[in-house]
C-alpha cells in the first residue's frame, strides 16, 4: 500500500492528497491577505507547477491574474554551466504585484535567477510561492515567501513533478526509496 513505480524506480506516498489540498487553502490564505488591494500577476512556472497553480489559484480571492511561463535552459558560459531564459512573458510587469509560482525549489539557481531577471523589468516587488523546498539542499541566499511544504533531500514525483517525463499525473507527492 502507498507503493508505486514510475519508469525503473519504486516511490512511497509521502505527502497525500489530502494533506497538500488543505495545506494549499492555508497558503492561499496568506497571499490572499498580503495581497489584498495589490492585484497581484501570478506566474506560474511550466511545466512542473501546472497541478499546483491550478488548485492554488482557485483559493485566490483577491483580483489577480495568472500567466504561464517557462524557463528554457541550454548550456551557457555562466558560473553554473548553464544559463536560462524566461519564454511565454509577454505582457508588462513594471509597477506589477509579481508572484512567481513553482513546484520545488532545489539548489534555488533556477529561482535566483528568475528573480533577477524578473526585477530588471522593475515590478513593484516579486515574491516566490513553492510547493516544496529542500532546505538541505539550498544553495544561494534565496527568500521564499510562502512555502507549502518543506521536504528532506529525497527525490519527489507526483502532484505536476515528474521523473524523466512520467508520473505528473500522480495525486499524492511521493518520495524516493532507496
Ligand atoms: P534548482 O532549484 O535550480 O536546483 O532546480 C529546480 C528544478 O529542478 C525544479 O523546478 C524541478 O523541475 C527540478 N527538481 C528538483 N528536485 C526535484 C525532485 O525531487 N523531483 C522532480 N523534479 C525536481
Amino acid at each position: 500500500m502507498g507503493i508505486v513505480s514510475v519508469r525503473d524506480k519504486q516511490f512511497k506516498v509521502s505527502i497525500t492528497a489530502e494533506e497538500i489540498k488543505s495545506r494549499i487553502k492555508e497558503v492561499a490564505a496568506q497571499i490572499n491577505a498580503d495581497m489584498d488591494g495589490k492585484r497581484p500577476l501570478f506566474l506560474a512556472i511550466l511545466n512542473g507547477s501546472f497541478i499546483f497553480a491550478a488548485d492554488l489559484y482557485r483559493e485566490i480571492t483577491v483580483p489577480s491574474e495568472i500567466t504561464f511561463v517557462k524557463m528554457a535552459s541550454y548550456d551557457g558560459v555562466d558560473t553554473t554551466g548553464v544559463v536560462s531564459d524566461l519564454i511565454g512573458l509577454t505582457q508588462s510587469i513594471e509597477g506589477r504585484h509579481v508572484i512567481i509560482v513553482e513546484d520545488i525549489v532545489d539548489t534555488g539557481i533556477t529561482m535566483k535567477h528568475m528573480v533577477e531577471m524578473l526585477k530588471e523589468q522593475n515590478p513593484a516587488s516579486v515574491k516566490i510561492c513553492s510547493l516544496l523546498t529542500k532546505p538541505e539542499k539550498l544553495q544561494v541566499p534565496l527568500t521564499l515567501d510562502y512555502v507549502a511544504f518543506e521536504i528532506p533531500n529525497l527525490f519527489v514525483v507526483g502532484y505536476g513533478l515528474d521523473y524523466d517525463h512520467e508520473g505528473r499525473n500522480l495525486k499524492d507527492i511521493c518520495s524516493v526509496m532507496e
